[in-house]
C-alpha cells in the first residue's frame, strides 16, 4: 500500500499556495517516500511558495535524509503579471519583481518543517552546474519551455542514483489538456527514449520513473 502523510502534513500542504493537485500529491509523496529508503537526498526543482516541498520534506524527515529544493524565486513565465498563473501577492513592492521566498518559508515553518530542507535560490542549470551528489529521488516542476525543463532534465537526471526515482509533474501527452506546454512530456519522453529509466507510476500529469540503467 502506498505511503499516505500524516493528516496535518496533508493540512499544511492544501492550506499551502502552489499548483499541486491533492491526487498528485499524495502520489509524490508515496513516490519520495519509498525513494528515501535509499538514504539519499531528496530533490525537487520548481519550490514556488512551497506546496509540494512539504510532501518532500515530511518523506525526507521520515527517512532521516534531507529534502533540497531549487528555484530561483523570480516565477516562471507564465506566473509574470498580466500572465494566466499570476498571483500579484508574489509581488516584493520593493523591488517590482515576484519573489515567493518568504511565503515558501512561511508555508515550511508552518508545517514544522524548517529542519528537513535546504533551499537552493538560483537558476537551476547553475545549480546542477555545481552538484556532485547522487540523489534518491528528483522532481522536475520548474519552467515549463522547452529550454527550462530540457536543462532541468539534463542537470538534474543524470544525478539520479540506480534505483531511484525521477518523478515530471505537468506531463500531457494531449496538446488538449496542456495549460502551459508540452515541454514536461517531451522531457518524459526523452527520459524513457534514454533507456536509463523505466516508467513505475502515472497519476494525473505526474510520471514516476525509475533509474535502472546508464545512458545519460
Ligand atoms: N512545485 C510547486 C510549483 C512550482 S511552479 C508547487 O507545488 O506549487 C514553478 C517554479 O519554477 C516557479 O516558482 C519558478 O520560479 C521556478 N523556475 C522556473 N524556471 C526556473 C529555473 N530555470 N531555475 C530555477 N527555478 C525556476
Ligand atoms: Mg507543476
Amino acid at each position: 500500500m502506498a505511503t499516505v502523510p500524516k493528516p496535518e502534513i496533508l493540512a499544511a500542504f492544501e492550506a499551502a499556495k502552489g499548483f499541486m493537485p491533492v491526487d498528485e500529491g499524495l502520489a509524490l509523496y508515496a513516490a519520495a517516500a519509498e525513494a528515501g529508503a535509499l538514504g539519499l537526498p531528496l530533490l525537487e526543482v520548481g519550490t514556488y511558495c512551497g506546496r509540494s516541498t512539504v510532501l518532500l520534506a515530511d518523506a525526507a524527515r521520515s527517512a532521516g535524509v534531507t529534502a533540497l529544493t531549487v528555484d530561483h524565486h523570480r516565477g516562471s513565465e507564465e506566473q509574470q503579471p498580466g500572465w494566466e498563473y499570476h498571483d500579484p501577492e508574489t509581488v516584493d513592492p520593493e523591488v517590482g519583481l515576484m519573489d515567493t521566498l518568504p511565503a515558501f518559508r512561511r508555508t515550511l515553518f508552518r508545517a514544522g518543517l524548517e529542519d528537513h530542507v535546504i533551499a537552493l535560490v538560483g537558476r537551476s542549470p547553475q545549480v546542477a552546474s555545481v552538484w556532485g551528489t547522487p540523489l534518491g529521488f528528483v522532481f522536475i516542476d520548474g519552467g515549463h519551455t522547452d529550454e527550462h525543463a530540457g536543462a532541468d532534465y539534463e542537470g538534474w537526471a543524470p544525478h539520479v542514483a540506480e534505483g531511484g526515482l525521477l518523478a515530471i509533474h505537468d506531463v500531457f501527452p494531449e496538446p488538449a489538456d496542456e495549460f502551459t506546454g508540452q515541454a514536461p512530456y517531451r522531457v518524459y519522453l526523452r527520459a524513457l527514449g534514454s533507456g536509463a529509466f523505466t516508467e513505475v507510476a502515472v497519476n494525473g500529469s505526474l510520471r514516476v520513473l525509475r533509474r535502472t540503467g546508464a545512458g545519460i
